[in-house]
């Protein structure tokens, strides 16, 4: 591959071996949907908007790329779309939307949010909270009626 696409940089230091990924979050674990959550201060993040920076996609800036994705599945519209109208107030408000869904939030309150090496994470489990189920409901129901 490396003397076909001389840019490219491949991570073996990534651990992964399959398509699936034992070390990533179960992503649609909902801290809302956890009783031990229904205090928390979403619009704090987690070590991914402090280690990878904001998200940027067809619609606009986020607080973070997983912001991005969520509010696709959403449809709460909640892009900034120039990035000189990113503030913190933005990013605040965003999170405090995009995070209580985030099954990152979770996995990552317990050490306040920095990051945990990839090597300690647990193992992925298959974790769907109800908020993601009636997400996905919801917004396949208005995929199929925009048909
Ligand atoms: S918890 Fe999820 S949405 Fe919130 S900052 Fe982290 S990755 Fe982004």
């Amino acid at each position: 591959m490396r003397d076909n696409f001389k840019n490219v940089r491949i991570d073996y230091g990534s651990y992964k071996t399959d398509k699936v990924v034992e070390y990533f979050s179960p992503f649609n674990d909902a801290p809302i949907d956890d009783e031990n959550f229904k205090n928390a201060d979403f619009s704090k993040g987690c070590w991914v908007t402090s280690s990878c920076g904001v998200g940027f996609n067809g619609k606009g800036y986020y607080a973070c790329a997983v912001a991005g994705g969520i509010d696709r599945i959403t449809n709460q519209n909640m892009e900034v779309a120039s990035l000189k109208d990113l503030t913190n107030k933005a990013l605040k408000e965003q999170l405090n939307e995009f995070c209580k869904l985030c099954g990152n939030f979770k996995a990552y309150e317990s050490n306040s949010g920095d990051f945990i090496p990839r090597v300690e994470k647990e193992p992925f489990k298959n974790i769907m909270t109800n908020s993601w189920k009636r997400v996905y409901k919801q917004n396949f129901n208005i995929n199929k009626k925009d048909k």
